[in-house]
């Protein structure tokens, strides 16, 4: 076994390949950026060290060489490379090697038949791995691509050969869409991955995702069963469980043994995932299912594995990148009980899953849950890396038990400091076809809205809020108010759009009279536990003037100070400025152009993604601010629009 590795990565995955090198005595190397000086990873690791001039991926975790300096200089001898990042970048594992260094994971060569989507489908069909239908050829020629797409049969699906992260790919319906689509697709993966080449697909009418996990030690691989991901938002995961429900044996042998020959057939080493697309259109068969793409890295989901096998897949991977052959054998490898994992992310579901950031004033887990996460309470999510907060993770002996153990462990997850997915994944957790196992990867966009839509506030959140803004929670006889003359008080507070006032009435240290929106609330205090109309008070933590109620996934509000007028003003509706640091992709807007509220002004991308800039009301351009290619900050005025008539 190592004695020391350097973890080349940040955030969660750093911190879990940390425990378990901690758990084997290994000692540990972390690297930061800039951004990440008070990291949790930092903090977790025994040595950590500055890389590069600034915090973007580019300038920091990227910075191969001077990774691979850091690893020589401080006794490291290998480098784990978690996910992202490094992680599949063959260039680096042949430099790593060249170093005298071990890379934990597969050869650059496994790597590189892998990386491209086409060469990848062309290497597995000679392998005998079923593959979607399709073309994934190396003529690019437009009119060729159509006639390809037209012999398939519509629905198609167009995708990048070099993507991920569900970028540079499109669904086409018809024949006429065709060569609009493929412009887009290969505009998007020309920025994305700097290579436009495109191949085509058979559309999967209920399409499932189900991957499955391979372990190999460069000869032979076995697989650890599989993981459904079907719940995807716009191509990307929500939600994973293993296994997969409705899997038959008959189709796990099958899968797997494909999984086995499609890892066999590179020669393998460490930890892999292939991907398959299934037809869930007529229930699972062992011949519906082809092969997507082999993500050759650890994935994010592969707690989910480890809790229905009992194999920890870091403690795997090291000791096969030390040398030693395949720790389990197939036939002891066996399925437990069941296992979720949903992963929570800083943003905006209401605003289109608008990514945030934040500091965390709090957060905490139940101890039901594994929870795995990169940060602490204090820390901050900064607009540099993906705004991923906590993976939380539950077993159970069903999959209704485990189902249940994820709502459960959902509802008392605390976040303060930052609006989250949470309340959209307990949506989830909580759908009824969900529950019946009806997954495919059209749920979530089917039933958006309903999963969408926010919690309503009720009157309890909002008293448990004015209490905790008055500092009413702790009182006690010595708070200085009169026992014998009841003591009025009233505060102004805000959620999200709403304003409105709480008025007290506190009748001594056990009792308080609320109103609320013209509606009373009696808080009652037994046993030293408030009860708000008969119901427990919902827990409350204050940081400055945020509160949040946590309840129903949380509530924030504002306590409005009354001597500040702007605080509760509207915002300027003239001005579409940047909500987060980011690159502005393009500007549609020009001077003296008339526009509608909800006109698409201008594409910002930031934190991965793209997003749009819309016009906050009807009007007319006045200037524009911006042009394609800027580096902007948060805040920065995009788009003025002139003064509104009134
Ligand atoms: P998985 O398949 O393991 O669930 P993804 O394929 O979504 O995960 O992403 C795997 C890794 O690649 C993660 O580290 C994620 O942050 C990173 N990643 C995903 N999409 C992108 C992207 N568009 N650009 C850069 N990194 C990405
Ligand atoms: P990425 O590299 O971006 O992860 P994948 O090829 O793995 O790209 O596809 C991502 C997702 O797109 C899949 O999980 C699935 O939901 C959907 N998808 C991919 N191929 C098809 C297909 N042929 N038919 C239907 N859906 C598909
Ligand atoms: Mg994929």
């Amino acid at each position: 076994m190592f004695e020391k590795i350097l973890i080349a990565n940040r955030g969660e995955i750093a911190c879990r390949v940390m425990e378990t090198a901690r758990a084997l005595g290994v000692k540990t190397v972390a690297v930061y950026s800039d951004a990440d000086r008070d990291a949790k990873h930092v903090a977790s690791a025994d040595e950590a060290y500055l890389i590069g001039n600034g915090p973007a991926p580019a300038d920091s975790y990227l910075l191969g060489a001077e990774i691979i300096s850091i690893a020589k200089a401080s006794g490291a001898q290998a480098i784990h490379p978690g996910y992202g990042f490094l992680s599949e970048n063959p260039e680096f594992v042949d430099a790593v090697g060249a170093a005298g260094l071990t890379f934990i994971g597969p050869s650059a060569s496994a790597i590189r038949a892998m990386g491209l989507k086409d060469a990848a489908k062309v290497l597995m069909e000679e392998a005998g791995v079923p593959v979607v239908p399709g073309y994934h050829g190396d003529n690019q020629d437009p009119d060729h691509l159509q006639k390809a797409a037209d012999t398939i049969t519509y629905p198609v699906l167009i995708k990048a050969v070099a993507g991920g992260g569900g970028k540079g790919m499109r669904l086409v319906e018809r024949p006429e869409d065709f060569a609009q689509a493929l412009k887009s697709a290969q505009g998007e993966a020309t920025t994305a991955f700097g290579n436009p080449d495109v191949l085509i697909e058979k559309y999967i009418q209920q399409p499932r995702h189900i991957e499955v996990q391979v372990f190999g030690d460069g000869k032979q691989a076995v697989h650890l069963f599989e993981r459904d991901c079907s719940l995807q938002r716009r191509h990307q995961k929500v939600i994973e469980e293993a296994p997969a429900p409705g899997m038959t044996e008959d189709m796990r042998a099958a899968m797997g043994q494909a999984a086995v020959q499609a890892a066999e057939a590179i020669g393998y080493k460490g930890a892999g995932t292939v991907e398959f697309i299934v037809d869930g259109a007529n229930g699972l068969r062992p011949d519906g299912f082809w092969f997507m793409e082999m993500n050759t890295r650890l994935q994010v989901e592969h707690p989910v594995t480890e809790l229905i096998t009992g194999v920890d897949l870091v403690e795997w991977q090291l000791r096969v990148a030390s040398g030693e052959s395949l720790p389990g054998r197939q036939q002891d490898l066996t399925i437990n009980g069941h296992a979720f994992e949903a992963r929570l992310y800083a943003e905006d579901v209401p605003k289109g899953f608008l990514p945030a950031t934040g500091t965390l004033t709090h957060l905490e887990f139940p101890a039901s849950c594994r929870a795995d996460s990169g940060v602490r309470a204090g820390d901050a999510i900064s607009p540099w890396y993906d705004p991923m907060i906590a993976k939380v993770i539950v077993h159970g002996p069903s999959r209704a038990a485990a189902l249940q153990k994820l709502s459960s462990a959902l509802e008392q997850t605390q976040v303060a400091g930052t609006v989250t997915n949470l309340a959209f994944l307990g949506a989830l957790a909580g759908h009824k076809g969900f529950a019946c196992g009806e997954v495919d990867t059209g749920l979530i966009a089917r039933d958006l809205e309903d999963l969408a839509a926010p919690p309503i506030v009720q009157v309890a959140q909002k008293t448990a809020a004015a209490m905790g803004a008055l500092g009413l929670v702790q009182t006690t006889p010595e708070t200085g108010f009169t026992l014998w003359e009841p003591l009025h008080r009233s505060v102004q507070l805000s959620h999200q759009e709403e304003v409105f006032v709480a008025d007290v009435q506190v009748d001594g240290p056990d009792r308080q009279i609320w109103t609320i929106d013209d509606v009373e609330v009696i808080a009652n205090r037994r046993g030293g536990a408030w009860m708000l109309d008969g119901m427990p008070m919902p827990q409350v933590a204050q940081s400055g003037p945020e509160i949040t109620v946590f309840d129903r996934y949380g509530f924030s509000f504002t306590v409005i100070d009354p001597l500040d007028r702007d605080a509760s003003a509207a915002g300027d509706s003239n001005v579409i400025e940047a909500p987060m640091p980011g690159l502005v992709k393009a500007v549609f807007a020009t001077a003296g152009q008339s526009v509608k509220e909800g006109d698409r002004l201008a594409i910002l991308e930031a934190m991965k993604m793209e997003h749009a800039l819309l016009a906050a009301r009807d009007g007319v351009v006045a200037e524009v601010l911006a042009t394609d290619g800027d580096q902007v900050e948060a805040g920065a005025a995009l788009v003025r629009l002139e003064e509104a008539a009134v």
